[in-house]
């Protein structure tokens, strides 16, 4: 049985493994930067690749704002950074930290912020961490011994982590009048270690698209023994945004121990193709 007290999930369910090809090569559009091919050499080569120019123009990084969520037990503030386009349609979320202790989403998080050009059909948000308290303290809940991914309204059940009421803390209230405000179309809540996607019934395209760009399985993720889909919401972030918000959110589950490699070249941009946001 799953070690609850580490993970946010016992992984009974059968993999699906997916190892699609990546579905990335339609014209140069999708290529990072450094592999484009410079306009000339690529219009002597073929007629139907976009330009390094048009590729260029498709992406920005820049930072359009730094917004304060909230702030913590101990009054850290809980950062969102912005790129992309404010006016956009597609909304979209990369939250790289719950568990202080899961530091490699904050390193995707902050790699994203500093070096990855977004797509300006995008309104792009990052979160390096909602737990700053527990990032300061590398413990994995926050500040008064909450694990804040316990401590959400739905499924919420009285434990010696879930916090004493649901909703209870500053940094949980303050994700969620975010999330309300914003509203995301795509969330990317990542952890560690188990390196899978999890399973989300509501929108299995965009867990695909992750398990092809990440290159790890699909696992139903979720808190207590029931598996399946018709098992109750968890008191977890991704149920409760899938169960009460239209938008669509996927746990992620980085590896133990990812290089720095697939922490920023793969995962990165991986996650804003998936979210088509690159
Ligand atoms: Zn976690």
């Amino acid at each position: 049985m799953c070690a609850v007290t580490l993970c946010d999930t016992p992984l009974m369910y059968p993999f699906t493994r997916r190892a699609l090809p990546v579905l990335l090569a339609v014209g140069g559009l999708l290529l990072p930067a450094a592999l484009a091919i410079p306009t000339g050499q690529a219009a002597a080569r073929t007629t139907s690749a976009p330009t390094a120019e048009a590729d260029t123009d498709m992406r920005s990084n820049a930072l359009r704002e730094r917004r304060l969520v909230g702030r913590s037990v101990q009054g850290r503030p809980i950062w969102a950074y912005r790129k992309g386009n404010p006016q956009a349609e597609r909304v979209v979320l990369v939250l790289g930290q719950m568990h202080g202790d899961e530091r490699a989403g904050v390193r995707t998080a902050r790699h994203i912020i500093r070096r990855v050009p977004v797509s300006r059909r995008a309104d792009v948000w990052i979160i390096p961490t909602m737990n700053p308290d527990g990032y300061a303290a590398d413990t994995r809940n926050n500040a008064r011994g909450v694990d804040l991914n316990r401590n959400w309204p739905t499924g919420w059940e009285p434990t010696s982590t879930s916090g004493p009421a649901p909703a209870s803390e500053p940094e949980t209230r303050a994700m969620r009048a975010f999330l309300k405000r914003v509203q995301p179309t795509f969330i990317a809540s990542l952890h560690q270690p188990f390196g899978v996607i999890g399973r989300s019934d509501k929108n299995m395209r965009y867990v695909r698209r992750l398990s092809a760009e990440l290159d790890l399985p699909i696992a139903r993720v979720q808190v207590g023994d029931c598996v399946g889909p018709d098992c109750p919401p968890g008191p977890t972030l991704t149920s409760w945004y899938n169960t009460r918000q239209p938008g669509y959110c996927v746990t992620i589950e980085f590896p133990a121990r990812p290089s720095e490699a697939f922490l920023t070249t793969t995962a990165g941009p991986g996650i804003l193709r998936a979210m088509f946001a690159y």
